[in-house]
Parts: structure tokens; C-alpha cells; sequence
């Protein structure tokens, strides 16, 4: 019998699983898939990365490292920029190596699908999940749902709480000096430099973004749930490429889920048996997207909570106090941000902008 079972192996489930490890019998279910992701480490991952004696190895980090967020207008035709310390990361490499930290006494699983549990009294649960397409079950004591937006945890047991709203997000990969307008510098951004964040209330109440990698960029959109979901990612293509993009040859395409916290009842943590990390729980910020900086805050503070008893419902909602408030404060920034209006009218006093030539 297994004390902990995780679902999932991104940065929520891994870190759980080497806070656990040696502490108690833990088993974590991995399903390899690359995640769809900017692979922007903001300051406050980087701070919690700190906070857990961990630095990030040469072979994660790729170029350039962007110091500042470059906000692009699409309507208004204003850009800005603003000055924040990122990291720029390769996710998939991110991830392996966070798997790479989990010491041997975890039982990882690989190819494998967390499929339904059972419950086996008051003591826990059978589990039950495919491993290299047989279906195989384990029991154990307390089960952890790490496995991201969609997940299956949050779905069986909590289906009663309330949903974030849901986007699509669509990312496409491109050889970069390719898809750049000739006149880029004109626009005021540089594509091969900067963060760079895209809105147009057209297309989207979120946001879209086009990221350096080495010598490659990543061109995506968060788009609202909906038959026009597609439709308005191929809007924002063509008319960044009115503007002298050429983002017609990608060269790899992916998607994925994402629910956007807009309400703070959106956030679950967990029960008594069954517990929440990471995206699974609704924690990634309602203004950028950004979830890495919480999913190993939660993951911390739950591993911290585990004692002779197990997990302590209670004392990981208190643990999360702050990062819930943080996250909740940011839908504050969303009328700012996200309503053209006011957008353009705060980009115009161009408070706390840069003032940056090119
Ligand atoms: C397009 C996009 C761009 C983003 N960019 C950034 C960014 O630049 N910076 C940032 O900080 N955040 C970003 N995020 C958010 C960030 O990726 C997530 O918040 C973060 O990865 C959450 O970590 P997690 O461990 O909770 O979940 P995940 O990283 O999603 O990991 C969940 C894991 O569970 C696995 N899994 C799922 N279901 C099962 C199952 N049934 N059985 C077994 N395993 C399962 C998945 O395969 C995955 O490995 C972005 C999100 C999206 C959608």
C-alpha cells in the first residue's frame, strides 16, 4: 500500500514527490506529454525555485533572457514596454529535469493514465490506471491530483465546484528571421529580444504573445472556449501578417486547456483524502497565465503539511492564504488590461513604461 499517490508530473507533481520522498511510500503516475506552454519563468517562480534550493542547470535555459514585456496594442497600434526580470526556458527540458530531482525511493510510473479510484472504506482508495495500455490498480492512502487544467481528480471527486472559465490555447513554432516583417523595429518591438504580449479585443478577453526561443519563435493565443475558437486564432495570424508577419510555415503546432480563474471560488484545494496542486486546483494567474510560480508554492506547502496523520486539509488552505490573495488582487489589474478603453488610455500616460528607443 502506497501513502501518496500523485497524478501528474509536471512542476506540481514532481516537486510534491521529492518533498514526500523518504517521508513516506509515495507513487506518482506520469503520463509523458509535452506541455503547451511559453516556458517564461516569471520572479516569482524564480523566487520559489530559490526558496526550495534549486537552480536551474544550463541545458533549461535558452536565449534570449528578456528583462522586460513588450505590450502590443493591436487596435490602438500603442506599444509599451515594461521592465520585469524573466527567465526564458525550453518547458520540455524544465520538466525532465524536475523529474530528475525525485530520489529513487519514489516509484515513478511512466506511460501512465490515471483512469478512477475506488474507495476502500475509511482507509483510502484503489486506484485504478493504464500502464503501457493494461489497466492496473493500486491502493493507497491519500491521493493528490497534480495533473494540470483538465484534470481527472478535480472532474471525479469535486465536480460540484465551480469551473474557471475555459480557454484554448494555441501555440505554433517558427524559425524566426523567416516570419519577421522586414520593417519589425518600425512597429517599436523586437521580435528576437522581446516577451512580447498582443491584445485585440476582436479576438480575444485574454491575451496573445509571441516568444523568442533561441532561434526560433513562438506565435499564441489564448482564446475563449467556442465554435470560434479557431476562427479567431486564424483573425490574429492574418492580421499580423497584414502588419509583414509571415506566420504561415510553422513548423510545430499545439494545444491545450486553460482555465482561467476570474473568481476566487474557483479555487479547490482538496478533502480530507483527496488533495489538489498546482493547476488541477484552479492556481494559475487570471491576468497572464502564469501558473509555475504556484504549482511548486502548493506543492510546497502541502509536502509541508504531511505528518503521522497524513495531509491537513486545513492547515494547507491557511499555507495558501497569500498566494490566493495574490492571485485574486491580480483580477483587479483585468479591467486595466484586458478593456480597450482604459488599456489605451493608461498606455498613453505610459506610466511605468520604459523609455526605450529602438
Ligand atoms: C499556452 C500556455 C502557456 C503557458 N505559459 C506559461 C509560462 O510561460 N509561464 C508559466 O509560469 N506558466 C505558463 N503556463 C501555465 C503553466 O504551464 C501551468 O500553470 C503549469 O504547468 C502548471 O503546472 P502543474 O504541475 O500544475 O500542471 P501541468 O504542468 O499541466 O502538469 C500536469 C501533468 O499531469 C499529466 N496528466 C494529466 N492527466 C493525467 C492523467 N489522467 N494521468 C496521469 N498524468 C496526467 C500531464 O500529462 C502533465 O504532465 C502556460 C499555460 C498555457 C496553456
Amino acid at each position: 500500500m502506497y501513502d501518496v499517490a500523485i497524478v501528474g508530473a509536471g512542476p506540481a507533481g514532481t516537486t510534491l514527490a521529492r518533498l514526500l520522498s523518504g517521508r513516506c511510500r509515495v507513487l506518482l503516475l506520469h503520463r509523458q506529454r509535452k506541455k503547451c506552454c511559453g516556458g517564461i519563468l516569471t520572479p516569482e517562480s524564480q523566487k520559489m525555485l530559490a526558496k526550495l534550493d534549486l537552480a536551474l542547470p544550463r541545458e533549461v535555459l535558452v536565449d534570449p533572457q528578456p528583462y522586460c514585456v513588450a505590450v502590443w496594442d493591436l487596435q490602438s497600434q500603442l506599444v509599451r514596454h515594461y521592465a520585469r526580470q524573466y527567465a526564458n526556458i525550453d518547458r520540455d527540458a524544465f520538466d525532465r529535469w524536475l523529474i530528475s530531482l525525485i530520489p529513487a525511493k519514489v516509484d515513478i510510473r511512466t506511460d501512465t493514465i490515471y483512469r478512477h479510484s475506488q474507495p476502500v472504506g475509511n482507509d483510502g482508495f484503489d486506484i485504478f490506471f493504464t500502464e503501457k495500455e493494461e489497466i492496473r490498480s493500486e491502493r493507497v492512502r491519500f491521493l493528490v491530483g497534480a495533473d494540470g487544467s483538465a484534470s481527472t481528480v478535480r472532474r471525479e471527486f469535486f465536480a460540484d465546484q465551480l469551473i474557471p472559465k475555459r480557454y484554448i490555447a494555441i501555440q505554433e513554432w517558427f524559425e524566426s528571421p523567416k516570419v519577421l516583417p522586414e520593417n519589425f523595429k518600425q512597429i517599436g518591438i523586437d521580435f528576437r529580444n522581446d516577451y512580447v504580449g498582443i491584445f485585440d479585443s476582436e479576438i480575444t478577453d485574454f491575451y496573445a504573445w509571441m516568444i523568442p526561443k533561441n532561434e526560433q519563435l513562438i506565435f499564441g493565443g489564448a482564446i475563449p472556449y467556442g465554435n470560434k475558437t479557431q476562427e479567431m486564432f486564424e483573425l490574429l495570424r492574418t492580421k499580423l501578417n497584414k502588419a509583414g508577419f509571415h506566420l504561415d510555415c510553422s513548423f510545430r503546432r499545439e494545444a491545450g486547456s486553460l482555465f482561467r480563474p476570474l473568481n476566487p471560488f474557483s479555487v479547490c484545494l482538496g478533502s480530507e483524502r483527496v488533495f489538489l496542486v498546482g493547476e488541477a486546483a484552479g492556481l494559475i494567474s487570471p491576468s497572464s497565465a502564469e501558473g509555475i510560480s504556484s504549482a511548486l508554492t502548493s506543492a510546497y506547502y502541502l509536502a509541508q503539511t504531511f505528518g503521522s496523520k497524513g495531509f491537513n486539509l486545513s492547515a494547507y488552505h491557511k499555507s495558501l492564504r497569500l498566494l490566493r490573495g495574490q492571485l485574486w488582487l491580480k483580477t483587479v489589474k483585468i479591467p486595466v488590461m484586458f478593456y480597450p478603453w482604459l488599456r489605451k488610455q493608461v498606455m498613453l500616460t505610459g506610466l511605468t513604461a520604459l523609455d526605450r528607443g529602438l
